[in-house]
């Protein structure tokens, strides 16, 4: 049996190989560092095991849970140029 779940707090990973941006929050009011993450949006339960399906990508804000996501097209250009 499987099970589409989907989750509105995914666990964002930081992916260090695009450079991190530093720009104003529009959340939280701070100039800070957003770092490029990687999330889950949906995944599969398939017995014990939960299977990746749909990726999210963004800049996430160092000091709330703000996240500025970018397509996954931009987030592939981004990876490719690395940093800068
Ligand atoms: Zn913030």
């Amino acid at each position: 049996m499987t099970m589409i779940v989907t989750t509105n707090s995914p666990n964002w990973k930081v992916d260090a190989r695009v450079q991190s941006k530093k720009m104003k929050c529009p959340r939280c009011g701070n100039e800070t560092v957003f770092n490029f993450c990687v999330g889950l949006e949906r995944y599969e339960q398939y017995l014990f095991f939960k299977i990746p399906i749909e990726k999210i990508y963004g800049f996430k804000c160092s000091i709330c849970p703000y996240v500025e996501t970018v397509d996954a097209q931009v987030a592939k250009a981004l990876v490719k140029r690395g940093r800068v």
